[in-house]
């Protein structure tokens, strides 16, 4: 089985490029030079150099005595929440701007959500001396406004999108329209493997350092020569892809994907897509996401912003598909147990998005001596109020008891 993309842009039935004629041209134009200049050996080096002294990797992969303990087996924490910027995102939005150079664009737009992205673009941006423009709904600014702060210090413009239910998808369009406007010098940064080929592919590949570095810290550390189980959290799969992707043609080494169950698989606010999901086409490509019968997008839930997404990038879908990864559905309340769990045990405070892969370890039975590799995708200081609120709340409903 391959899980690679294919020549057209596939994995299996999924993937491909469904955008708009005038988009054509762009994303044609992208696919035909991404995978040269991503093996460039000048382009390779710069990139390396970046995520060393900037970002500072690599990251470690840190052996957790308690989680190793309470699941009576070998975990460890790939600590991608130690990279600049406090997650992943920085992997692949540098990777992004410095090929944007590459291609002669002189300005980047990207759209954000909770603003994690934005941020991450920003500071590529600042970096790499490219002006950058971010769109955000309105009502996305007002929720996080902290990184509407932060992206504007980092110098980018942020650009209010006022239409429709003014979140994420109308950011989209308004970026895509951007692009659309400017196809010549602009370059669309985005923020997971989603999106039309050749993007799932091109952010994985930026992603994939973090398997990269598996690939000589496991046997360094844990002895082993290979993980018996790599996990991931997945919103539209970028860190989940990275973590896997050294590993996907090794059926020896477990893949587990973390979805958002929210407030349960059939509550009717859930963010699992593989579980409650159907195949579309959605942001471009053929995947699988929540639908109405009509096929109309079903708004998701969870309780982390990075998570809440419909749907998921085109590989997971396969990957669900064909059973190359098994994917686990993980509640709000799980996760936030999850989360306070390994700051009380080992202070180590991980981004709520993070806490699904933590928590997925208990749906799972390990034998004493397998070496379990977690994806700690971010750092969850931007999560502090939820947790301390989630925690108060457990606090009186006790006292009540
Ligand atoms: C954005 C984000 C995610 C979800 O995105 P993926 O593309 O699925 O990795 C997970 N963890 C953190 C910390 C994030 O910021």
């Amino acid at each position: 089985m391959n899980y690679q993309i294919d020549e057209n842009g596939f994995y299996g039935p999924y993937g491909g490029a469904y955008v708009p004629e005038v988009l054509y041209s762009n994303v044609e134009n992208l696919s035909r030079n991404y995978q040269a200049i991503l093996n460039d050996p000048d382009f390779k080096k710069e990139l390396s150099r970046l995520l060393k002294v900037y970002v500072g990797r690599e990251t470690p992969l840190y052996h957790s005595p308690s989680l190793s303990e309470v699941y009576n087996t070998k975990v460890y924490l790939k600590r991608e929440d130690l990279c600049h910027s406090g997650s992943h995102k920085i992997n692949n939005t540098l990777g992004q701007v410095l090929l944007a150079k590459r291609l002669g664009k002189t300005r980047i737009v990207a759209e954000t959500g909770a603003g994690s992205h934005g941020v991450a673009t920003a500071m590529a941006c600042a970096l790499l001396k490219l002006p950058c423009f971010i769109y955000m709904g309105e009502v996305d600014i007002q929720r996080q406004f902290p990184n509407v702060g932060r992206m504007r210090l980092l110098g980018a413009t942020v650009i209010p999108a006022l239409s429709g239910s003014k979140t994420l998808k109308d950011a989209t369009n308004e970026a895509f329209r951007d692009w659309i406007n400017n196809p010549l010098n602009t370059f669309y940064v985005l923020g997971s493997v989603v999106g039309p080929h050749p993007y799932p592919d091109m952010v994985a590949r930026l992603q994939s350092v973090i398997s990269q570095e598996l690939l000589h810290q496991v046997p360094e550390i844990t002895g082993k020569e290979k993980p018996d189980y790599v996990v991931a959290c997945v919103g539209g799969g970028s860190n989940a892809a990275g973590s896997f992707y050294h590993f996907l043609n090794d059926p020896e080494v477990k893949l587990i994907a973390a979805e958002a169950a929210g407030k349960g698989l059939d509550s009717g606010f859930t963010a699992a897509a593989t579980f409650r999901g159907k195949p579309g086409i959605l942001h471009g490509s053929k995947t699988k996401f929540m639908q109405t019968n009509e096929g109309q997008v079903v708004e998701a839930h969870s309780i982390s912003a990075g998570l809440d997404y419909p749907g998921i990038g085109p590989l997971h879908a396969w990957l669900s598909d064909t059973g190359r990864a098994k994917f686990v559905a993980v509640t709000d309340d799980e996760a936030l147990d999850a989360g306070l769990a390994l700051s009380q045990m080992e202070g180590i405070i991980p981004a709520i998005e993070s806490a699904h892969a933590l928590a997925a370890l208990s749906q799972l039975n390990f034998k004493t001596d397998d070496v379990v590799v977690v994806c700690l995708s971010g750092r969850g200081d931007k999560d502090l109020e939820t947790y301390i609120q989630y925690s108060n709340s457990k606090k009186t409903a006790h006292g009540n008891v």
